[in-house]
């Protein structure tokens, strides 16, 4: 356990130092890493290491191609304690229900909330390098990159890998194998990636700036506040993203029952 926090010590001071997390972001990361491994050893650790470290190369390897939609989004690639939470809270829930309960089931939602929240990341990391501009879900045209509930091939198909990817490495971790608990972990976490699409594009909020007049996920844009144009109060991003890794968790329970 000791040795297991000293590692959860180390990777998030280095997530710190290579800018990949802000300091809120590297003490979130540090409290849930020690959570994550003390109910599932290693093992846990291992596979929310694996999401967040892929999702830390993508972002470098091709920051490049997101240069451009910077703007429109609320926060930059240094995630903050919103973030980290948003994509680990519902993880770390279902492992202490799985300490609390000792039901297997519960390690399948905790699996099954950590593809959901790989496959979001891994689709809007690589998505944006697509040539063609996504599609909106609503309203069936074409939409600036970086728009949330817009969807295409690249970024869905990254969104397929990034769940199919923690689906599989769950199986590796735990040394076996079964084809259902395999498609059923990989699906519930590409469904927690739709609804992430559907909240984006009917939900989520989104303003418009006063300044340079372009529709941006900040509140603030120019130095000055904008104005909301779309969606609910506080149904941002994060709350999204954390919506998305519970309904994840959630699904996988629902189906075993
Ligand atoms: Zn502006």
């Amino acid at each position: 356990m000791m040795a297991v926090c000293l590692i959860v010590l180390l990777v998030s001071y280095g997530g710190w130092k290579t800018k990949n997390l802000s300091l809120s972001g590297a003490l979130s990361a540090f409290l849930m890493g020690c959570i994550i491994s003390y109910f599932y050893h290693w093992k846990g650790l291992l596979l929310i290491g694996s999401f967040f470290l892929s999702s830390s190369i993508w972002s470098k390897l091709f920051s490049a191609s997101k240069e451009e939609i910077d703007g429109r989004l609320a926060k930059t690639s240094v995630r903050d304690w919103q973030q980290v939470w948003a994509n680990g809270g519902p993880a770390a829930l279902f492992i202490i229900l799985f300490q609390i309960t000792g039901s297997e089931w519960w390690l399948y939602s905790f699996a099954a909330a950590v593809a959901a929240a790989n496959s979001d990341t891994w689709a809007s990391e690589i998505g944006p390098l697509s040539r063609k501009d996504p599609v909106s879900i609503r309203y069936f045209k074409r939409v600036e990159k970086g728009t949330s509930g817009a969807v295409s091939v690249v970024g869905t198909a990254a969104a397929l890998a990034g769940a199919t990817f923690i689906s599989l490495l769950f199986f590796v971790i735990e040394g076996s194998f079964q084809w259902s608990y395999f498609i059923l972990i990989s699906a519930a976490g590409f469904l927690g990636n739709m609804f992430d699409t559907v909240a984006g594009a009917y939900w989520q909020e989104e303003f418009t700036c006063n300044v340079c007049k372009s529709s941006t996920e900040s509140a603030l844009h120019c130095g000055s506040p904008a104005v909301r144009s779309k969606g609910f109060a506080w149904m941002n991003n994060e709350s999204v993203n954390f919506l998305s890794s519970l309904l994840a968790g959630a699904a996988v329970i629902l189906f075993l029952r």
